[in-house]
C-alpha cells in the first residue's frame, strides 16, 4: 500500500564506497524494494508517492556503536549525578537529537538506571523518535574499577549507574539482573581510564573467571556483552572470553592484533576517541591543567590509538565511529564529529569512514543485516543530505544539511530543532488551518 519512490539521488548505498549519480529507491511499508540507477527502476505500483531529490546525497543512516544516551552532558565523574526523573526527559531529547543527526541505529555502551530499556520501547511504540536501540543497563564493574567512581568517604549509593559485583556468581546474579530488566547488551569494565588513578588502563580489574562468568551467562540468556578495554592485556581477555563489541583498544601489542585478527567475524572495535580529544582540548574546563592531562597518559593515548588503529584496518577487524558522546565536553547531537577524527586522526578517506558509519555499524548493531546499506529487503533506513559528505566529511555535522532522515519509511525532519514540537508566529498558525502558504497572517502596524 505505502509505496514511495525517490529520484533523481546521488546514491551512496554503502555496499561499496560508488555514488550513483540519477539513482532512485523505492521503499513498500518501511522496506526497501529497490536502490540503484534509474533506469533499472520498474514494477512500482500506481499510485506511488514520487519525490525528486533534486540531486541530494542519499545514504544509509549511521551507526552509533558506542552511545550513552542516558547521560545528560555531565563532567566525567558526575555521570551518577542527574536525578533519574530528569535523566529520562534529557534521555527523550538525545534520542530525538541522534536520529535528527543522520543515527537511525545505536549500540549502548552503558545506561543509567534502566532507562535505555524504557527509551527503546517508547520508541519501538512510535511514541517518542530515536534510533533503533541496542539496549543495555547499568554498568557492571568489579570494586575499585573504573566503574567504581567515588572513593569510600564519599561513597553514594552509586544507584543509578555502576553495578559494583565480585566473583564469578555474583557476576552472574548481576547479568541477570540485567536481563530480566531488559538489557540486550552487557556493559562491563575489563581496565580503566587515565582519571581514575586506583584503575588505570591496563591494569585489569575483573579476573578471567569473572569475565568468563559474565560473557558466558549473557550469550546464554541471548544477549550480547561490550567491553571498556583500553589495553592490550584487557583487549586480549575480552576476545579470549568472546566480548561482541569491544570499546577504545588505544593499546595493542602483536599478540592483541592476531587474536581480533582471527576473530574479527564475530567482534567490532570502537575507539571512541572524541571524549580524549575533546578532554585535550578542553581540560581547563574540567579543571584539570596541561600538566596534569600529560601525566594522566591522554595525549599518548590519542597517539597510541591512531597506530592501533592502522594496524587493526590492516588486519581487516571493523573499526567503528561512535563513542562517550553525552558529557559535558561532548554534548549530545555532536556524533558525526566521530567520522572527521577517522578521517583526519586515522587516515581514512571520507568514504572509507562512510562505510564504517553505515555498512560496518549496521552489520554489527543487527546481527540480522537489516540495516547499514540501501538495498533491497533491508529497512528503509536512510538520510539525505543537502552536499556531498564524500567531498567534506564534516557536511554531516551541520544540521542544516541534514534534509531528512528516514528510519522505516517514516520520515522525520527537524529533529535537531530545539524544540521541534513548537512553531513560532502567527504564520504557522495560519497554515495549520489550512491557509496556503500562511496567507491569512498578516502584519498590522503598531498604535
Ligand atoms: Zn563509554
Amino acid at each position: 500500500m505505502s509505496n514511495t519512490v525517490l529520484t533523481n539521488a546521488r546514491l551512496f548505498s554503502g555496499v561499496d564506497g560508488a555514488v550513483i549519480e540519477g539513482a532512485s529507491l523505492w521503499w513498500e511499508e518501511g522496506v526497501i524494494r529497490f536502490a540503484g540507477p534509474s533506469g533499472d527502476l520498474g514494477g512500482v505500483p500506481d499510485g506511488a508517492w514520487r519525490i525528486d531529490l533534486g540531486g541530494k546525497f542519499l545514504m544509509p543512516g549511521m551507526t552509533e556503536s558506542h552511545a550513552h544516551i542516558s547521560y545528560t552532558n555531565n563532567g566525567p565523574t558526575e555521570l551518577d549525578k542527574t536525578p533519574v526523573e530528569e535523566a529520562m526527559l534529557h534521555s527523550v531529547a538525545n534520542a530525538r537529537l541522534m536520529l535528527g543527526a543522520g543515527f537511525t541505529s545505536a549500540i549502548s555502551f552503558g545506561s543509567v538506571h534502566r532507562i535505555d530499556v524504557h527509551l527503546k520501547q517508547g520508541i519501538e511504540q512510535g511514541h517518542i523518535p530515536g534510533p533503533r536501540l541496542v539496549a543495555s543497563g547499568r554498568d557492571v564493574g568489579a570494586t575499585s574499577s573504573n566503574a567504581d567512581l567515588h572513593p569510600d568517604h564519599a561513597r553514594p549509593q552509586m544507584e543509578g549507574l555502576g553495578m559494583l559485583v565480585d566473583g564469578p556468581w555474583a557476576v552472574r546474579r548481576a547479568v541477570r539482573i540485567l536481563k530480566k530488566n531488559g538489557a540486550d547488551i552487557i556493559k562491563i569494565f575489563l581496565d580503566g581510564e587515565g582519571l581514575s588513578d586506583h584503575a588505570p588502563p591496563g591494569q585489569l580489574t575483573y579476573t578471567d573467571e569473572e569475565v568468563d562468568a559474565a560473557v558466558s551467562e549473557a550469550h546464554r540468556r541471548n544477549m550480547r556483552v561490550a567491553c571498556h578495554a583500553r589495553s592490550a592485556a584487557a583487549v586480549k581477555q575480552a576476545v579470549r572470553f568472546g566480548v561482541d563489541v569491544i570499546g577504545h583498544a588505544n593499546y595493542l601489542d602483536d599478540e592483541a592484533v592476531d587474536l581480533l585478527r582471527r576473530h574479527r567475524h564475530r567482534l567490532a572495535v570502537g575507539p571512541a576517541i572524541a571524549w580524549e580529544i575533546e578532554f585535550l582540548n578542553h581540560h581547563d574546563s574540567l579543571g584539570f591543567s596541561r600538566e596534569a592531562v600529560l601525566d594522566k597518559g591522554y595525549e599518548r593515548e590519542v597517539e597510541a590509538t591512531v597506530d592501533a588503529v592502522k594496524r587493526l584496518r590492516a588486519a581487516g577487524v571493523r573499526v567503528l565511529p561512535g563513542g562517550d558522546y553525552g558529557l559535558n565536553i561532548t554534548p549530545h547531537g555532536t556524533y558525526a564529529n566521530d567520522l572527521q577524527y577517522f578521517v583526519e586522526r586515522f587516515g581514512m578517506t571520507s568514504t572509507e569512514a562512510l562505510l564504517c558509519a553505515t555498512r560496518d555499524g549496521g552489520a554489527v548493531a543487527d546481527p540480522n543485516g537489516m540495516v547499514g546499506t540501501l538495498e533491497a529487503g533491508k529497512h528503509a533506513d536512510m538520510v539525505v543530505v543537502d552536499g556531498d559528505p564524500v567531498a567534506d566529511i564534516r557536511i554531516l555535522q551541520d544540521s542544516a544539511r541534514i534534509a531528512a532522515v528516514i528510519k522505516g519509511g517514516r520520515i522525520y525532519q527537524g529533529l535537531m530543532d530545539n524544540n521541534p514540537y513548537e512553531r513560532q508566529g502567527a504564520e504557522a498558525l495560519a497554515l495549520a488551518i489550512g491557509q496556503a502558504n500562511g496567507a491569512g497572517a498578516e502584519r498590522t502596524a503598531g498604535h
